[in-house]
């Protein structure tokens, strides 16, 4: 059995001020991360490595990713993320047909974990939440990945706790990211900057539009490659 392991790099959630609401973008924009997936299955398919190439679609699809929180969140922390993190995979269950989110019961390994911090550690603007994956794949009579996934969100904003649907909001946007989406600049749907006090809970058309036809060209990648 061979393994590969692919990062996504660490993205970050920036907060932008209301001043920025001029500061529109389209959205709807594949990240870098996904496409480097999709190249990376092309390579492998190049050079006849089928079974790794398909591990590595079948992990952008992410099967069933479970999303839980951390063991050691305290009790308190707990109602208030798990309330966000059913909140959050329910966005995108009523946005696309085959989301792959589903809550972690108790007894579930989790691949997506969520927990709370005092800040989040970055050189760069003010960050609110931070997500990292990596996956695994392994390949050889038999295929298959592992997708790890933390997001990190700092629990206040302005000296407050978040409210829980600022919170739903941040967690549907590194859901996003899961999905294939890129950070932008639109101050509409969920993948622009976290503006304090304007939570935005619901995709729009062209986030929808490319997490859909993302899925359904990996899909079809998947059928040439069982064809092949
Ligand atoms: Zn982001």
């Amino acid at each position: 059995m061979r393994t590969i392991s692919l990062w996504l790099t660490a993205a970050v959630l920036v907060t932008a001020g209301l001043t920025t609401s001029s500061f529109a973008g389209y959205g709807g924009v594949l990240s870098g991360d996904a496409r480097a997936h999709l190249e990376k299955a092309g390579e492998l398919r190049a050079k006849g490595n089928r079974a790794a190439a398909m591990a590595v679609l079948e992990s952008l699809l992410m099967g069933t990713a479970r999303v839980g929180v951390t063991e050691d969140a305290r009790p308190a922390d707990r109602d208030v993320l798990e309330e966000a993190i059913l909140r959050s995979i329910s966005v995108w269950d009523n946005s696309i047909d085959d989301s792959p989110f589903v809550a972690a019961s108790k007894t579930d390994r989790v691949d997506i974990s969520v927990r709370f911090v005092d800040e989040i550690d970055t050189d760069g603007p003010d960050a609110q939440a931070e997500l990292e994956a990596h996956r695994d794949f392994y390949y050889g009579k038999t295929h298959g990945f592992r997708l790890t996934a933390q997001i990190l969100v700092a629990r206040r904003i302005d000296g407050r706790l978040l409210t829980r649907d600022e919170l739903t909001g941040i967690l549907t946007h590194e859901l996003g990211h899961l999905l294939g989406l890129d950070d932008d600049s639109a101050l509409e749907g969920v993948m622009g900057p976290f503006v304090p006090g304007h939570p935005r809970l619901e995709p729009i058309r062209s986030e929808v539009n490319t997490v859909r036809q993302y899925r359904t060209s990996v899909r079809q990648s998947l059928r040439d490659l069982a064809k092949a």
